[in-house]
């Protein structure tokens, strides 16, 4: 019998009686991380890391029953073993190792290979059968470093501050924020967040992720002069509000691995793209599915036909679950009004 089976409300575990981000409300719960499609409300019981805490709390309700776990722990349930590793895709988020009469299963929830200083890297676990997400999953996605990608930012940046311009970067609020406020370079200028991306700085600096000086757009410091050299960080759901008002003669951009399309920057119409993504790139997903060592693999979403054709090829039982997930662009709406 598969020890992970796809039901109607989520992925579910046949010998442990729950499921890992389920999106109909159960009993039971395993939860990835917080984004808005792998952690939703209703849910009986919830089982999370233990950096996750802060941001499902702040999403799905304080009072949520909630059981965290730090990575390489373990709980048994129905004599199913069940640990968290390090997935390396926002703070907290975690692979689901399940163990069960010899067998090891690992489901990857999101995750992304390169470290970014803020959350534990990416760690490959070994397994009989990895569930992978498959989001970036075509040879065209390839992400520059973060070195590159904060050069990239920060010239940006610099010259519209020399031009007198703030520099207004739509970014999702909960990971891809607090990863720009990490990478760039604050000696440019200080830096103003829109008040859906605050609360979340403040769950990362808790858990002791180093971030810059932040102010809000209502902080009595904020004035014209000083919005000159400002970078703004605000969630996509901003652009084309009466918000943006504030930022008289700004240049905009944005930043996601959907970037690397030709396109889409025109179509969200900004005047500089980044890419920049929480996933794992082509390369990524092909280095992470061989360290598992795993023979069956199942992929989740995104990619999932060329995902699963190219992993047969290289002679792997490839399969693939039918889930609610979402693309990158869809995933992170966790975001208050301003
Ligand atoms: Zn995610
Ligand atoms: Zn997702």
């Amino acid at each position: 019998m598969e020890l992970i089976v796809a039901r109607p409300e989520g992925l579910y575990c046949t010998a442990g009686d729950f499921y890992i981000d389920p999106w109909r409300p159960v009993e039971r719960a395993v939860i990835t991380h917080a984004h808005s499609d792998h952690a939703r409300v209703g849910h009986g019981h919830y089982l999370a890391h233990t950096d996750s805490e802060g941001t499902l709390r702040a999403r799905l309700g304080a009072d949520i029953p909630l059981q965290t776990l730090p990575y390489g722990e373990t709980v048994e349930h129905h004599g199913v073993r069940i640990s968290l590793h390090p997935a390396g895709h926002v703070l907290g988020s975690a692979q689901v190792r399940l163990e069960h009469g010899g067998r090891v299963w690992v489901a990857s929830g999101d995750y992304k290979l390169e470290d970014d200083g803020t959350c534990a890297p990416f760690e490959p676990v070994r397994c009989d059968t990895f569930i992978t997400e498959s989001t970036f999953g075509l040879p065209i996605y390839r992400w520059p470093s973060q070195p590159e990608l904060f050069a990239e930012i920060d010239a940006w940046w610099r010259a519209n501050a020399a031009a007198g311009r703030p520099s207004v970067l739509f970014c999702y609020a909960f990971g891809k924020a607090q990863r720009v406020l990490h990478g760039v370079d604050a000696s440019i200028g200080p830096i103003v967040v829109h008040g859906a991306v605050e609360p979340l700085n403040a769950v990362y600096r808790a858990a002791g992720v180093r971030l810059p000086d932040t102010r809000r757009v209502s902080d009595e410091s904020v004035n014209a002069a000083l919005l000159k050299t400002a970078l703004v960080l605000a969630p996509p759901s901003a652009q084309s509000t009466p918000w943006m008002r504030r930022f008289p003669g700004y240049s905009d951009g944005f930043a996601s691995g959907w970037m690397q399309l030709r396109g889409t920057r025109r179509r969200r119409g900004v005047d500089k793209g980044f890419v920049m993504s929480d996933h794992a790139d082509w390369p990524g997903l092909q280095k992470a599915i061989g360290a598992t060592g795993a023979e069956c693999v199942y992929v989740t979403h995104g990619s999932v036909a060329v995902m699963v054709r190219w992993l047969a090829e290289q002679g792997l039982d490839a399969r693939s679950f039918k889930t609610e997930y979402g693309d990158e662009d869809a995933e992170a709406t966790a975001e208050a009004p301003a």
